[in-house]
């Protein structure tokens, strides 16, 4: 399996970060990381599961031969299977009959084939991702606000900030590189001020000068609130104090729309109404107010606590809201910042790998993106309008709509909300693909074909982390028996569709060639995502790649690291969206389930713990599932630490340990969402989360979940 003794600068494949790796197989065919000084992300720091990379890349539980129908069968015969399938499926019943779900696990030229393959050639828009799942409200506030689905600011600009607020992020277990480099600036300047907002108190606290354990979902008020006390500052010491106004009334009218009804919704957010929808006190939101309107370099982080919600695009503009009045946008050290939770959920929104966009950003609603797409392409069609989402996505396939899956890289029978539902769904699709790597997980089982897919080490490509920066993947260890690289296996799919042309590719390099000559393609500057400066690259020019952020069109040589601080918005007249918001309650909580469910990450396992579970070392930090449970909640359900307890949800139940803490607030219960079948038989925690997404992203609310909690 191993190739001749060498030294490979690559990236990890888990969280956002997007962390440079060096990896290196010996002599010996010994296999080794560790993190890449000259990485601009990492610069040579890596987290516990980066760490452990090389004690999860052995062959143990790999799929390594394509099955049909549980017979092993040569990739021609699997791949025909497939191929004609789909184009009976699609003759018969329409190209809306057939979907693709695909994961922030795939490197971008995967994502941009799978895209191409449906959206261009099938003709249907029913491609979605288990970005989905993390991020999705992120960019339809983006895209609300800013006309373009763009991070504004970059890594450095947590260094540089005198304040930064970390929104639903546990950053230090969830995006633990870029934690330590916060600590590490905040340790250089001790004035640097850290407020983090999070109903639990995290192992993120630790850094904080004060920790906002606000009710889950009432972020709406927390910003609405912060508003109306920027604009109208009653009892603010800024002005005497001579630090700056909080509202940038030039930028607001130079560079912005909407500030007059953003700011009439948010004055309905008084202290008093704030301290009630957030539970915490006035003091302590004076305290957070004055500091944020105080300070000139202000950075936001916001993840999964915001996006995860039934109001997780309007959370994302209240934020955004607060950023834009003040003018703190993509300036050093200013400037809202979405953090991603998977190494490439930023490549598939580049490559348009969710059911309503296309691609290289492109707007799948606009008549001029879709010609432009087509034209470029030279495809049949192109899909008119959105495809299912990923919740809706398994609905229509219970429902019958949807007849033929396929599943890339990714585990929904344990990752959807309303995991069960999922597994009823695919247990009635007709025809079920799934490629992956590994031999078994909770999804597998429904598949009619199962097709070996190449694992991180093994694979070449390109991932974007979450602050535009565009690193390759690369190659370390040749391919194990049969499995092979889903962009090959996607293009032979295609081939066989009848569509050999166009997915005619001698590698990955012409498939990023393609990806980058697509974002410049008739692009006047009017789209953000450009690197066309890269539509020439051959293998060698590939091959040594450097990481880099995004824009780099073709011929400019001013380099953009950072966007909006002078305005140049995307939407047609160049100006930004203030988005009225207001608050909306959250789930029912009942006589039957009056417990608030969050769910969310543990530091050293990563998604439904295919890889990290294979690492002893990482499975001793937390070995087991578990409930996190106030000391008063416990006292009065009768459980005591590590008593079992059973948390049930219309949806569904699990059976977990009880782990009972102060850093859990009153009235809610935290479990880990990792856990599978495979590994815990009753701890799949998202047979709990109910299918209720958010109205403009689709994002599904994996938090704030009404359950019910008793000692089993
Ligand atoms: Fe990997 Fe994220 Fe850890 Fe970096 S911070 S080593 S990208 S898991």
């Amino acid at each position: 399996m191993n190739d001749a003794r060498k030294e490979v600068k690559t990236t990890c494949p888990y969280c956002g970060v997007g962390c440079g790796v060096i990896a290196t197989v010996g002599e010996d065919g010994a296999f080794s990381v560790r993190g890449d000084p000259d990485h601009p992300a990492n610069f040579g720091r890596l987290c516990s599961k980066g760490s452990a990379l090389a004690e999860t890349i052995g062959p143990e539980g790999r799929l390594l031969e394509p099955e049909v129908m549980g017979e092993r069968t040569d990739w021609d015969t699997a791949l025909s299977f497939v191929a004609d399938r789909f184009s009976e499926t699609i003759a018969e019943h329409g190209p809306d009959s057939v979907a693709f779900y695909v994961s922030g696990q795939l490197l971008t030229e995967d994502y941009y084939v799978a895209n191409k393959l449906m959206k261009g050639f099938i003709g249907s828009a029913n491609i979605d991702t288990n970005s989905r799942l993390c991020m999705a409200s992120s960019v339809a506030g983006h895209r609300r606000a800013f006309g373009s689905d763009t991070v504004p600011g970059t890594y450095e600009d947590l260094e540089l900030a005198d304040l930064v607020v970390i929104v639903g992020s546990n950053m230090a277990w969830c995006h633990p590189v870029l934690y330590q480099r916060l600590a590490a600036a905040k340790q250089a300047r001790p004035g640097t001020r850290v407020v983090l907002v999070d109903p639990r108190r995290t192992m993120t606290a630790d850094i904080a000068d004060l920790h906002l354990p606000l009710k889950p979902d009432s972020d709406i008020a927390l910003f609405n609130g912060l508003l109306r006390f920027l604009a109208a500052p009653e009892g603010s010491k800024s002005d005497t104090a001579g630090r700056p106004a909080p509202v940038d009334a030039d930028y607001v009218a130079s560079h912005t729309e909407g500030f007059d009804e953003a700011l009439e919704a948010a004055l309905a957010y008084d202290m008093a109404r704030v301290s009630r929808e957030t539970g915490l006190d006035e003091a302590q939101l004076a305290e957070f107010y004055e500091l944020f309107a105080g300070t000139e370099k202000v950075v936001t982080l916001y993840s999964q606590g915001v996006n995860q919600s039934v109001v997780g695009t309007d959370k994302v503009n209240a934020i955004l809201n607060c950023h834009l009045a003040t003018g703190r946008i993509g300036k050093a050290g200013s400037g809202p910042f979405s953090l991603t939770g998977q190494p490439n959920a930023m490549g598939g929104r580049e490559v348009g790998g969710l059911a309503n966009m296309l691609a290289a950003h492109m707007a799948i609603e606009n008549p001029q993106h879709r010609q432009i797409v087509q034209e470029f392409w030279g495809s049949p069609t192109v899909a008119t309008t959105p495809g299912k989402k990923a919740v809706d996505l398994f609905t229509a396939i219970e429902a019958g709509d949807i007849k033929a899956v396929w599943v890339m890289a990714t585990n929904p029978v344990d990752s959807m909300p309303d995991a069960d539902g999922v597994a009823r769904a695919l247990a009635a699709c007709p025809l079920v693909v799934v490629s992956d790597v590994v031999a078994e997980n909770d999804t597998l089982p429904f598949a009619h074909v199962r097709l070996p897919a190449a694992a991180w080490a093994e694979k070449d490509g390109t991932v974007t982390n979450s602050e535009r920066r565009i690193s390759r993947q690369r190659k370390v260890l040749s391919l194990p028996g049969k499995a092979r690289h889903d962009w090959w296996i996607v293009c032979e799919v295609a081939r066989r569709m009848g569509f050999a042309d166009a997915f005619a590719y001698a590698g990955p390099h012409e498939i990023f060639a393609e990806h980058a000559a697509i974002s410049s393609y008739r692009n006047d500057g009017s789209r953000a995502f450009d690197i066309g400066a890269h539509a020439a690259v051959d293998r060698s020019a590939y091959d040594g790649l450097a990481p880099f952020q995004w824009p780099q069109p073709v011929g400019k040589l001013e380099k953009t690291t950072r966007f909006f601080a002078r305005g140049g918005f995307f939407h047609p007249d160049g100006r930004a969206r203030l988005v009225p918001v207001t608050s909306r309650s959250g789930p029912e909580a009942c006589r039957d389930f009056p417990f608030t469910l969050n769910t969310g990450r543990v530091r050293d396992h990563w998604h439904t713990m295919t890889r990290t579970g294979l690492s002893p070392r990482l499975s001793s930090h937390l070995g087991e599932p578990f409930a996190e449970l106030h000391p008063a909640d416990a006292l009065d359900l009768g459980v005591a630490d590590a008593d079992l307890v059973e948390i049930a949800s219309p949806y569904g139940s699990v059976i977990v340990r009880a782990l009972v803490t102060g850093r859990q607030q009153q009235g809610s219960v935290f479990v880990p969402m990792h856990w599978t079948g495979q590994f815990a038989a009753r701890a799949r925690v998202d047979t709990l989360v109910p299918p209720r997404t958010d109205p403009h992203s689709g994002q599904p609310a994996s938090k704030n979940i009404a359950v019910h909690v008793s000692r089993f």
